[in-house]
């Protein structure tokens, strides 16, 4: 039998990507997921696509919230009970919009800060301890230096953020009260984008895109009539934002690199950057995905958006270092397997579900 994991939000984007290649590598997924934002036929497609039955010992699935102290007790008792314990914890559930979170900030604490504790605290009793955490490059706020080191300071300015940096706090107070016990990885993403390249699973956002990349899929396949770009005065080398766009499944193997790692290496606190070193502007990513899709992808200039930095890029040299992982796909790599995604699932996962 695998190593088995539990994988909270494990049908989210990142997520379902994520279990794609644990499957692969031959790990045991219990996703627990509560579909506020995401849908149980991401993981039908991810257990198709790996070729393992959906519920079997392979993947199973729990409705249910992490928030929810009985429910992971349950789970982690189950587990002990059937003599399958969960040897790690990969924690995606969380809520990600910096825009809901300025209107909806105690809903950002109680999901992303209640819920990781709710998660530790039954980690805790049960005695499993070792995690992978989604933090994000948010943390770093406006950042002074570019590319960002995982020693940059953590300002966050937006809730969103605040809940990520609390977290990671949480976890480091945590790790100093039981030393050489916790197996803990905080991975930093930069900005994740593209999708499998079989075109079945992707990212799906409800209602209107807030993030560039989804923006732009669904102007290219007619479902917006234009892309806003959101400033064209910053210090960039076309003048519109840069950022580190770092490919879905080149985040999936780093969640691989870092759980192999927890695993062989033992206790240990790791903070680590995932993203590719490189920055690349708006106006990059709409002429790279012009080129892949071979749509046209109108435009307009328009003000900056109020809380964003010019340039956010990742130094990822700690993660080359400790984890071995790198980014190997490209801008085209991305756009091209998003394209595939978009245009095979014009409306995402709704038709099919
Ligand atoms: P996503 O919304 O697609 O996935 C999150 C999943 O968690 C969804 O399936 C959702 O239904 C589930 N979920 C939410 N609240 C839950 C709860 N209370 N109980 C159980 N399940 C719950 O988001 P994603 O892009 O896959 O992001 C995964 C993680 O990575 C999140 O924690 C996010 O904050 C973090 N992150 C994402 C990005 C990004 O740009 N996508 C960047 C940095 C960090
Ligand atoms: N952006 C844009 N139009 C959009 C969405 C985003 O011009 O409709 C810009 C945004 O200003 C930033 C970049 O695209 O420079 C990436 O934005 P996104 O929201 O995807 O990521 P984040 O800013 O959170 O890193």
């Amino acid at each position: 039998m695998g190593r088995r994991v539990l994988i909270t939000g494990g049908a989210g984007f990142i997520g379902s990507h994520t279990c794609l290649v644990l499957l692969e590598a031959g790990y045991d997924l219990l996703v627990l997921d509560n579909f506020s934002n995401s849908s149980p036929e991401a993981l039908t497609r991810v257990a198709a696509i790996s070729s393992v039955s959906l519920n079997s010992t392979r993947l199973q699935i729990e409705h249910g919230d992490i928030r929810n102290p009985h429910t992971l007790d349950q789970l982690f008792s189950d587990a002990a009970a059937n003599d399958r314990p969960f040897d790690a914890v990969i924690h995606f559930a969380g809520l990600k919009a910096v825009g809901e979170s300025f209107q909806k900030p105690l809903l950002y604490w109680d999901v992303n800060v209640s819920g990781s504790r709710t998660l530790l605290a039954a980690m805790e009793a049960h005695a499993c301890c070792t995690l992978v955490f989604s933090s994000s490059a948010t943390v770093y706020g406006f950042p002074k230096d570019v590319p960002i080191p995982e020693s940059a300071p953590i300002q966050p300015i937006n809730p969103y953020g605040f809940s990520k940096a609390a977290v990671e706090q949480m976890l480091a107070d945590l790790n100093a009260s039981a030393p050489n016990t916790w197996r803990i990885a905080c991975l930093r993403y930069f900005n994740p984008v593209g999708a499998h390249p079989s075109g079945q699973i992707g990212e799906d956002p409800l209602g209107f895109p807030n993030n560039l990349f989804p923006f732009v899929s669904q102007v290219a396949v007619g479902r917006r009539d234009q892309l806003q770009v959101f400033g064209s005065d910053w210090p960039t080398h076309d003048g519109t934002g840069v950022r580190d766009y770092i490919h879905v499944m080149d985040l999936a193997d780093g969640h691989k690199a870092a759980l192999d790692s927890l695993l062989k290496e033992g206790p240990q606190h790791l903070i680590c950057n995932l993203g590719s070193g490189a920055g690349k502007s708006v106006l990059d990513v709409v002429n790279a995905y012009a080129a892949a899709s071979g749509q046209n992808i109108p435009y307009a200039l328009v003000d900056r958006r109020p809380g964003d930095a010019a340039i956010t890029i990742a130094d990822p040299t700690r993660a080359a270092n400790t984890l071995s992982w790198r980014t190997k796909r490209t801008l085209s790599d991305i756009c091209r397997d998003g394209w595939t995604w978009q245009q095979a699932n014009p409306m995402g996962y709704r038709e099919s579900a």
